[in-house]
């Protein structure tokens, strides 16, 4: 396919405002926009956080756009491959997907385990490719883009001329009826709370996204384009205590306790991928004041939990730790690296955490066990608030002011050209009441 034809995709792309929906943000025209040769196109459909729903119901009902739409990205990228990768239990979506992938011969299935963390962009693409990306590198050094399966959908949309507007949520936990529904952009987590029927306890913490990777979240916060679920967590549940630490807490009790016992780097996955990041030894440099010698290995934790959550005997957190080591070096610029494409270790496939015993670690068998109802068509809400800035890079700039009336799906405010960041657009009609950091629109009757 001719380059124009690749910038006119990715200038509609742009232009819809699409960004990752997985939780990660990153503008997708910005990760399309690339010299360097993409050979493989990989759809991230595990649904790497345990109790959501979204990629398993869209991979389910949508399989003729997503194909249609990645056979349109493969060629427009001139990768030789585009690949869906899902666990081999999402039985729907791998049936509702290999009924269609026979039209697109460059197209292809690939089944994952069910194991966590599956959907790091590292784990992914070293699955599917069999090469692993350099440690704090980009899927792009493996010859890969990897984009989340709502992402896609986005994609799908933006090329009809829709822009993102609304966004696909699982709401679950301690509630009535689990539920996913789509919501308008800006939609309070009240409002989703309402439609899973309200929480079935008095005291919980509200958690966005999923039970390992998410974060404390509010009644009034509102769904981003990022926002995957809400989960509620009675407030004494052992992971609502988890969610609560404190980081000097932790770095006086990892002083104190941590055993150098190694659990936690033997069942890290970017350790287990080869890459050097050891969080005992983390712990032990914090500890013990040895910063600059082991530190900059924070920079290349992803956060997953494995070690606080599974295999530390003690509870302790060498995750919280890495990502105030994270933070600081960001803050001061420091880059890591570069390194050289890593070599797994040979124990990586039997210390891979299947699902279910994570589950069973963290309390939460009553809620993964229970089905979730999905939601057809738009939820309506009458008042939404859009934060300006809802992805990596640049706020947008606002295009309106209070007082004016607007269409759902109009332009709220947008980056300037070649500015990383990504435009905002209405998610309901109605009236802009409020603009500052977040944009509210007063709806009626959309
Ligand atoms: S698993 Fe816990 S106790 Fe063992 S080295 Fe890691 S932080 Fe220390
Ligand atoms: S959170 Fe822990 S287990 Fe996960 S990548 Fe970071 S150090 Fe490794």
């Amino acid at each position: 396919m001719p380059a124009s034809e690749l910038n006119a995709i990715i200038n509609k792309i742009a232009s819809a405002g699409v960004v990752g929906a997985g939780g990660g943000g990153f503008p997708t025209a910005f990760k399309l926009k690339t010299n360097t040769p993409i050979q493989t196109v990989i759809i991230n459909g595990a649904e790497c956080e345990p109790l959501l729903k979204v990629d398993q119901e869209l991979m389910a009902r949508c399989p003729a756009e997503l194909l249609a739409t990645l056979a349109v990205i493969v060629a427009a990228t001139g990768a030789q491959t585009g690949v869906i990768a899902l666990k081999e239990k999402y039985r729907e979506a791998h049936a509702a997907l290999a009924g269609e992938i026979n039209n697109y011969p460059e197209l292809k299935l690939h089944l994952l385990p069910d194991v966590y963390p599956m959907g790091d962009e590292h784990l992914l693409t070293y699955s599917v490719t069999g090469k692993t990306i350099p440690p704090g590198g980009l899927p792009l050094q493996a010859g890969a883009v990897v984009l989340n399966v709502e992402t896609l959908y986005n994609i799908h949309q933006a090329l009809e001329g829709q822009p993102v507007t609304h966004k696909y949520v699982t709401v679950t936990g301690a509630v009535r009826q689990p539920v996913t529904a789509r919501v308008p952009v800006g939609t309070p987590v009240r409002e989703l709370l309402a439609l899973a029927g309200g929480p079935v306890v008095e005291d919980y913490l509200l958690i966005a996204g999923g039970p390992c990777m998410g974060k404390v979240t509010g009644i009034n916060a509102p769904v981003t384009k990022t926002t995957k679920g809400i989960i509620v967590l009675p407030l004494d549940h052992p992971l609502a205590t988890n969610y609560q630490r404190d980081l000097n807490r932790e770095l006086k009790l990892a002083l104190k306790v941590c055993c150098q016992c190694m659990q936690c780097t033997d069942f890290c996955p970017r350790n287990l991928l080869g890459h050097p990041l050891e969080p005992h030894r983390v712990m032990r440099a914090v500890t013990y004041g040895l910063a600059d010698i082991t530190l900059p290995q924070g920079l290349l934790c992803s956060e997953c939990g494995l070690c606080d959550l599974y295999a530390c005997p003690f509870n302790l957190s060498p995750r919280q730790v890495n990502r105030k080591i994270k933070a600081e070096l960001q803050q001061k610029g420091f880059r890591p690296g570069p390194w050289a494409a890593t070599t797994p270790s040979p124990f990586r496939e039997g210390r891979q955490v299947p699902t279910k015993n994570l589950i069973s670690r963290l309390g939460l068998k009553e809620y993964y066990a229970r089905p979730v109802t999905f939601r057809e068509g738009n939820i309506t809400v009458n008042q939404v608030r859009l934060p300006l800035k809802q992805s990596a890079g640049a706020a947008p700039q606002p295009v309106v002011k209070v007082g004016d009336w607007v269409e759902r799906g109009a332009l709220l405010a947008r980056t300037a050209d070649d500015t990383l960041g990504a435009s905002l657009h209405a998610s309901i009609s109605g009236t802009i009441m409020a603009l500052n950091h977040d944009i509210v629109i007063q709806g009626g009757g959309d």
